[in-house]
């Protein structure tokens, strides 16, 4: 009785909001027009020859509504878009099933230091919903990240791997048992970080590594 009062208490204080354009909704997460601009990729398989990340796949283009609300979950804790957002990486990664056929969803790790200052890693926040969907385990215990990389925001793709050389490892006593691993993370700008992580886990004799993010840059 108490915890329906309070709900509709806040209902009415905080009545659900486009998450585009903040208009006032009953249902849904985005307003039918926001719905509509939504920038999809419309390429929902890219292959990487000769590196160690094998394929990836992104819904959407890291632009207009949906840049805003990754930039909002990252530094705002806005969290309402890890459920869709994860519901949008779904549908691509089983558009791809066949050729993905993951085994073991591994979000990538934020260094604990950016961890304690966010409270929570969006890739994380992505990854299990998209686990839970996909039916399968999340290991967010698998890979550890060593150096706290600046932002690679401006960096050239050859600044960001450097940048990012080492960063990640697997953590202490972690053993990976999948030769299929879908690395999970917001944006796709180079691949660079996505590339180290594959690195880490090819090491480890997994044979193949994909990645889906939410949007590619
Ligand atoms: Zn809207």
């Amino acid at each position: 009785m108490i915890r329906e009062i309070v709900a509709g208490a806040k209902s009415l204080l905080f009545p659900q909001l486009c998450l585009g354009c903040r208009l006032p909704l009953t249902e849904a997460l985005l307003c039918p027009k926001c719905l509509k601009g939504l920038p999809f990729s419309g390429v929902p398989l890219r292959r990487v020859p000769g590196r160690r990340l094998d394929l990836w796949v992104s819904p959407f283009l890291y632009e207009g509504v949906i840049k805003e609300l990754i930039l909002e979950m990252k530094y705002r804790g806005q969290l309402s878009l890890a459920r869709p957002g994860a519901g949008w990486m779904t549908a691509a990664v089983q558009g791809a099933a066949e050729e993905l056929s993951p085994e073991w969803i591994v979000p990538v790790p934020l260094h604990p230091a950016r961890l304690r200052e966010r409270t929570f890693n969006q890739a994380q926040a992505l990854a299990q919903p998209l686990a839970q969907a996909l039916k399968l385990p999340c290991r967010g215990d698998v890979l550890e990240r060593r150096k706290p990389t600046p932002p690679q925001t401006g960096l050239s793709r050859l600044e960001r791997l450097e940048n990012v050389r080492g960063a990640f490892s697997l953590r202490p006593g972690a053993v990976v048992q999948a030769s299929s691993v879908l690395l999970v993370d917001d944006v796709f700008t180079t691949g660079a970080t996505l590339e180290a992580c594959a690195q880490v886990l090819k090491k480890t004799g997994v044979s193949r590594v994909a990645a889906v993010t939410l949007a590619r840059g």
